[in-house]
């Protein structure tokens, strides 16, 4: 099986903030559970260039738009891999290979009779890098981008007519009720068809800072009708179709609620026009809000998630962003909770658990590990943990999931105090009672230790290592956990402690 699952790509007129990473962060937790699975996955990130806003950015450093892109793709290389964000593809738009893609995809919409020219006249945000209608306006100014006028453009533009697909795309929403989520996301996208779509303007002219179209060289793009085609770009498509047959349609495009409107709407029917398959989920993820309105650069309330790592540590953070919300709702980010959770959850809970297990282990029986007992209670229930995580994740339920693995946690320490393996220590007649309470939490944590591995890599590759001597197999850790037991006399390593509890100075 295979699994292609994409992030909206970044525009870099500014290094990334928190509000991009849980994007980022979220979606490689999904490819890390899927490829846990044994899928085969492709997970695509990349950075959104053909911006006016881009070139500006680039300006003003006195450089070239291309020489400034160049800059950042090092910039957000870097802060993705520092939290521990693997994609296997990244694309920039301004790759030859994605000229190819959007002039050979625009060539099948000029064929479909789906292109005209036509004068638009009409306001622009190139905060939104979008045209606004009047009504979208407050006091005539856009309500993301107070701080900057729209501007009243009038250009002789290509049309997409966007209005012939409003019939077929309402029958794939009713075909496919899981095509776009979560319901709220939906429900907006079905009254806006209801309502009836209006044909989109998708030229700019006036500038050379994108990928001009095949049949009218003069105008190039617009960054968004660009942009949407970096998913099926990333698949080789159009130069190697075998290849593009293997990822296209993507499994999850994973995008902020605000760009569902162009994932749902505008993407589809590019792609109907184009004669192209679509894509079989879109997730509109909610905001990252703080001081009572949403994180982002244009509304100058960010959080460098970099800056919040180095402090809680990468896992605590990546942590903290699944388990906070339900996804797909707002998260009201506080450092209070990111650090309480820190603190309950991984240094009293998962951390507790592991030293603690270790430690007893290491007193006791020089580390070894005895075969786990055939009937228990607690591994049962850890099993049971399995099955409930995998529908979680499978729905896209990360806090549930999270939940569920937490539960073994939960179980665990609350079984030594049930069983207080400290007295059978005492008692030489209670061995093989303590070797298999001993069991019981090794083979607890090493459950605990796979369901985490999407949220905490590093981390819970430490703690596999140290539980079972094998570094932890990152392409079946799901799907061969129900089930899973450290192999009888295997020798646990006591490491050092896997979240040590932070105290963070007040003030
Ligand atoms: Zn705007």
């Amino acid at each position: 099986m295979r699994y292609y699952i994409t992030t909206a790509i970044d525009y870099v007129n500014s290094r990334p903030h928190l509000g991009t990473a849980y994007e980022k962060i979220t979606a490689d937790v999904l490819a890390r559970y899927q490829r846990g699975l044994g899928n085969e996955v492709r997970f695509l990130m990349g950075n959104d260039e053909h911006s006016q806003k881009v070139a500006a950015a680039g300006r003003k450093e006195g450089l070239t738009p291309l020489e400034w892109c160049e800059r950042m793709e090092g910039v957000f290389r870097e802060a993705w891999s520092a939290l521990e964000i693997e994609p296997d593809v990244f694309i920039r738009t301004s790759e030859a290979r994605h000229r190819t893609a959007v002039q050979a995809l625009a060539q099948r919409i000029k064929d479909a009779g789906d292109f005209y020219e036509g004068e638009y006249e009409g306001w622009y945000c190139v905060g939104c890098e979008a045209f606004k209608r009047e009504e979208d306006l407050k006091d005539g100014l856009c309500p993301d981008h107070a701080a900057r006028k729209p501007e009243w453009l009038k250009e002789k533009n290509w049309f997409f007519k966007l209005s012939r697909w409003s019939d077929a795309l309402k029958a794939h929403y009713a075909a496919h009720p899981d095509f776009v989520q979560p319901d709220s996301r939906r429900n907006e996208l079905l009254a806006l068809l209801e309502r009836g779509l209006d044909d989109i303007s998708v030229s700019r002219a006036g500038t050379d800072w994108g990928i001009p179209f095949p049949f009218d060289s003069r105008v190039v793009v617009y960054v968004w009708f660009d942009a949407l085609i970096n998913y099926i770009t990333a698949t080789g498509w159009p130069v190697d179709e075998a290849e593009s047959a293997k990822w296209w349609p993507a499994d999850l495009h994973l995008v902020g609620k605000d760009i569902t409107r162009f994932h749902g709407v505008v993407w589809p029917a590019m792609l109907l026009s184009a004669g192209l398959p679509l894509p079989r989920k879109i997730f509109g993820h909610g905001f990252v809000n703080s001081g009572g309105g949403r994180m982002s650069k244009d509304a100058g309330r960010v959080t460098d998630p970099l800056e919040l790592s180095r402090t809680y540590g990468v896992a605590a953070l990546r942590y903290y962003l699944c388990a906070e919300a339900v996804f797909g709702t707002d998260l009201d980010f506080s450092e209070e909770r990111l650090l309480a959770r820190a603190n309950s959850d991984l240094a009293n809970g998962l951390g507790n658990l592991a030293a603690r297990t270790a430690g007893m282990l290491v007193r006791w029986r020089e580390g070894v590990v005895a075969a786990a007992p055939a009937s228990s209670a607690l591994l049962a229930r850890a099993d049971a943990a399995v099955d409930t995580y995998r529908t979680c994740m499978d729905a896209l339920d990360l806090r549930g999931a999270l939940a569920a693995a937490t539960l073994i946690v939960t179980e665990a320490n609350a079984h030594v105090d049930r069983t207080q393996p400290f007295a059978m220590a005492k008692d030489p007649a209670r061995a093989a009672e303590l070797d298999a309470v001993l069991a019981e939490l090794s083979n607890s944590l090493l459950l605990a230790c796979r369901l985490h591995h999407p949220f905490m890599p590093a981390k819970m590759e430490q703690l596999h290592l140290e539980l079972t001597g094998l570094p932890l197999d990152r392409s079946s850790s799901i799907r061969t956990a129900r089930g899973a037991r450290i192999a009888a006399g295997t020798r646990i390593a006591k490491g050092a402690p896997l979240f040590p509890r932070i105290e963070v100075a007040k003030g």
